[in-house]
């Protein structure tokens, strides 16, 4: 089968690995290196994690993802997900981090449920008197984003994908460059990341966003290695500690406004009154650590949250795939091996991927998203 895939996200080049890994003719098109950080997959952590509410099927997706990343890793050598486990902060007994409780016992993925007190010792600072209780989960964390790209990427052209730069548009089934290079294949899969509001927006509820996350000074303390990474879903925060030097990393994660995708990143500091009064009630000692650099970075959100990966309705050999709605990253090898098996005629893609119309729903990420169509 000869494939066309244009995006080089976590989505597009997962699938360029695992086809070429299969043996399948790739070509990859992107308009950016693989990594730019103009594209969602670029920046240089995305946390890790199982846990998804009662959701079985993204839990179950994600620790498979889990394997295939380190697959990926021993065959680059490089050292992609860090295993500093990620910690959730429920406000009550009965929320989002039970039920993901119930769903990680239920396949076998370890968690721990922490008494407040105890979940203290996690952090240099920690204050928890909101909280009902913390879910860890030791085996999740932080994926090296950029670098796991660039390692899918050099690894499908070591198999013999081959990486074309340029900018695409669709004409029917082909592909068509800017510079009029025309490209054809058995299937061609569109998996551009924000760009498929602009390319495919009459078929696609997609709404692109510039979410913001800042950096901050929390010295040596928060640059201990094995500090968890955190999810406040209820407050719609999120962070990690200071791995790779970058600072300790802090989100407000509730829907910004609509970014145009060729708008240049902002890289505003609108939310640090927010993320500043956030780790005041959470991790005292951060509260007047420096802003070490504020970034931004698309969302491009489904109105539920969940995935977008079907095919076109008036080209069956065209299929569209993205609306990774803030939570996509850890996925990608998952969702390509399950889109390489529907590809090929094996089994379909769950049905809620599917193009047209979606209601809001709760949110896969924290509750700091969901919008109408
Ligand atoms: C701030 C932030 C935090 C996040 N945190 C997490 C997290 O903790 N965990 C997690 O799992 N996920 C997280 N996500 C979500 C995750 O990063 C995205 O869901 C995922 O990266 C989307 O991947 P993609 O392959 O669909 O798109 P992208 O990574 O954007 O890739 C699309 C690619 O297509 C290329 N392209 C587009 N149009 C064209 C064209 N016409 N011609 C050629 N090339 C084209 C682009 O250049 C780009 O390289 C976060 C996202 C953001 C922005």
């Amino acid at each position: 089968m000869d494939t066309v895939i244009v995006g080089g996200g976590t989505f597009g080049a997962s699938l360029a690995w695992w086809l070429s890994r299969a043996g399948e003719r790739v070509t990859l098109v992107d308009q950016f290196e693989p990594g730019d950080r103009r594209a969602s997959s670029g920046g240089e952590t995305r946390l890790f994690r199982c846990s998804h509410g009662h959701d079985a099927d993204y839990t179950a997706m994600a620790r498979r993802a889990q394997a295939l990343w380190r697959e990926l890793e021993a065959e680059s050598g490089e050292e992609l997900l860090v295993e500093c486990g990620v910690a959730w902060f429920a406000h009550r007994e009965d929320g989002w981090e039970a039920a993901s409780a119930g769903t990680l016992a239920a396949q076998g993925i370890p968690y721990e449920h922490l008494d407040v007190s105890s979940a203290a010792r996690l952090y240099p600072s920690f204050r928890g008197a909101d909280l009902a209780f913390v879910l860890l989960e030791p085996e999740a964390g932080v994926l090296r984003a950029q670098r796991a790209v660039r390692a899918l990427v050099a690894r499908a052209c070591a198999r013999g994908a081959r990486l074309v730069r340029g900018r695409a548009s669709p004409d029917g089934e082909a592909v068509v460059l800017q510079d009029s290079t025309r490209l054809e294949g058995d299937v061609v899969v569109w998996a551009p990341g924000a760009w498929l509001a602009r390319l495919f927006g009459d078929l696609i509820p997609l709404a692109v966003t510039g979410q913001e996350v800042l950096f901050l000074d929390g010295g040596e303390a928060w640059g201990a290695p094995g500090l968890p990474a955190w999810v406040d879903y209820d407050r719609a925060m999120y962070g990690t500690a200071d791995l790779d030097a970058l600072g300790v990393k802090a989100a407000l994660d509730v829907e910004a406004p609509p970014l145009d995708p060729d708008a240049p990143l902002p890289d505003t500091a609108v939310s640090e009154p927010d993320v500043r009064a956030y780790l005041r009630d959470r991790f005292p000692a951060l509260e007047d650590a420096p802003l070490v650099e504020a970034r931004s970075c698309r969302y491009e959100l489904t109105p539920d949250t969940h995935f977008l990966a079907a095919p076109h309705p008036a080209h069956p050999s065209v299929w569209l795939v993205g609306g990774g709605s803030g939570h996509g990253f850890k996925h990608g090898p998952a969702m390509a091996e399950q889109l390489g098996a529907a590809l090929a005629g094996g089994a379909p893609l769950p049905a809620r991927f599917g193009l047209g119309k979606r209601s809001r729903s709760g949110s896969l990420r924290t509750a700091g998203s969901g919008r109408e169509t």
